[in-house]
């Protein structure tokens, strides 16, 4: 047992399951005080995480308080300036769980370094994912940019491997205060609360994450490889934005996913794969946080059109499918996957623009916002990720939508000017000639682009790349 205080460094991890830095310190210290750094200019773009972090603190604070442990936030302008203040001190031991970002890795060096150099002990432990993304990597020692093969090798290397049984941790005799200038998570209020809606749908805690996960698996998972691509039914877990915060670790899902003898297990394990696949990816090639993993897009013709870019984060483009999704993330900070990829087809294919503004404009949305899942999805949508789909495959959104919502549901719930369309019409409302149903350009906007036309430019567009 060490005489002086355990530091925990929360990040991305409000649980107390297979929270690896917190079991460690309450193992070690009599006294142990959680901290959050929290940078206000970081999420004046990321308005939703904002709201679910908020959220997080207050549920996680409750409960440590059980365990007789504090939990701190701290405003700072970066993690630097609060670090250096920190070493000041030196009467403590520091303890945080990796989030595979290459900004957050790149930091983990620098603090380390540092704390080597002050003879201040520290302790690093794996983040929520299965393996450590260097773990996984091709015979010759280069990372893989292939999904399926990547799976393959990730998946064997981690059912290899499974952890020992979890440790738990430990109820400490006295609760302390460290950090003087700790403030209360009222005070992280944004200015905008277009947030505050959230309240009525999500419950960020991990008991919650732990409900939804086994009423997913009671439920859902047997049906999921069909179920999960129909919008309006809930077919997923929904639990993305529980597992970007750690209110889940993934590798509990794995646990309870490989009880069952199921035949949607290896489907939805490996949506948790692509979530690993993405982390490796981002870590391997990190200039593709800033740009085009494939560089022949560098020369791509995008267009500026701040007209088009407004009616698509508004979903008043006119094309039901993809208005239902744009105001779907709007109403709730969530989209569904088959959606988030019709959305932003629209946007980089049809609208010809640079999938860094959709990007940027899920970022600031989405609850479930990751850098890594987020910049490979619209890589991916936008045909210059790795194992991406081709740009010239383009989303026709009436089809997707007959397809995929073949009834309207999912459109009428999402654009209820829409809710009297007859079936026939509900994905080309512009076929429709009867204006005592629907008045096109009144009541519901005609389609900002002609879809054929859109196609045929999106396609020479791609050409001169
Ligand atoms: C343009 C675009 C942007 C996206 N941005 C994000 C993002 O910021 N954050 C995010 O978590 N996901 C993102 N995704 C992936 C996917 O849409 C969401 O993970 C999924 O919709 C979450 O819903 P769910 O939890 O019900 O998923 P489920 O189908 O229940 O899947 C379980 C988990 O597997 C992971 N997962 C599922 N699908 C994918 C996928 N295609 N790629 C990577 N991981 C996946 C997620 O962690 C998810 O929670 C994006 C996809 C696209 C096309």
């Amino acid at each position: 047992m060490l005489r002086n205080i355990g530091l925990v460094w929360l990040r991305d991890d409000f649980r107390l399951k297979k929270n690896l830095a917190l079991i460690e310190a309450t193992k070690n210290h009599q006294q142990v005080v959680v901290f959050f750094l929290y940078k206000k200019k970081k999420f004046e773009n990321q308005e939703a995480q904002n709201w679910w972090v908020r959220r997080s603190l207050e549920e996680f604070k409750k409960k440590l308080i059980y365990f007789n442990i504090n939990l701190e936030i701290i405003k700072t302008e970066t993690y630097k300036s609060f670090f250096d203040h920190l070493f000041l001190k030196k009467n403590f031991s520091i303890y945080w769980n990796r989030v595979y970002e290459p900004d957050y890795i790149k930091f983990d060096q620098y603090l380390s370094k540092n704390l080597r150099e002050k003879k201040i002990k520290f302790n690093i432990f794996k983040g929520n994912i299965l393996n450590e993304y260097h773990e996984v990597k091709k015979n010759d020692g280069s990372p893989f940019k292939v999904f399926t093969p990547y799976w393959r090798n990730a998946e064997k290397f981690y059912s290899e491997k499974i952890p020992k049984k979890d440790k738990n941790i430990k109820k400490l005799k006295t609760k302390i205060s460290f950090f003087k200038n700790s403030i209360n998570e009222s005070e992280l209020a944004l200015k905008n609360n277009w947030s505050n809606k959230f309240k009525e749908i999500w419950f960020p805690s991990e008991e919650r994450a732990l409900i939804e996960l086994k009423k997913f698996l009671k439920a859902r998972i047997s049906n999921y490889s069909e179920s999960r691509n129909f919008p309006y039914t809930l077919g997923t877990s929904k639990l993305s934005p529980f597992i970007k915060h750690g209110q889940i670790h993934v590798e509990t899902i794995w646990e309870e996913c490989i009880k069952l003898k199921n035949a949607g297990v290896g489907k939805f394990l490996a949506e948790i794969g692509w979530r690993e696949f993405n982390h490796s990816l981002i870590n391997h090639f990190s200039y593709m946080l800033k740009g085009n993993y494939s560089k022949k897009f560098d020369n791509f013709p995008w267009e500026k059109n701040s007209k088009f870019f407004k009616a698509w984060k508004q979903g008043l483009t006119g094309y039901p499918i993809v208005d239902a999704g744009m105001r779907e993330l709007y109403s709730t900070g969530w989209m569904h996957n088959r959606v988030r990829m019709i959305v932003g087809s629209f946007l980089v294919k049809h609208l010809l623009i640079n999938w860094k503004e959709g990007e940027k404009y899920f970022k600031n949305s989405l609850l479930d916002y990751n850098e890594a899942n987020n910049v490979s999805g619209w890589q991916w949508v936008a045909g210059c990720g790795a194992d991406a789909a081709p740009y010239f495959r383009i989303f026709n959104p009436i089809l997707q939508g007959e397809k995929f919502d073949k009834d309207g549901e999912y459109v009428k719930k999402w654009v209820p000017e829409l809710k009297k369309v007859p079936k026939k019409f509900i994905h080309k409302p512009w076929e429709l000639k009867d204006v005592n149903i629907l008045k096109l350009g009144f009541d519901y906007p005609l389609p900002i682009v002609n879809h054929e036309q859109a196609r045929s430019k999106a396609l020479s567009a791609f050409k001169k790349i």
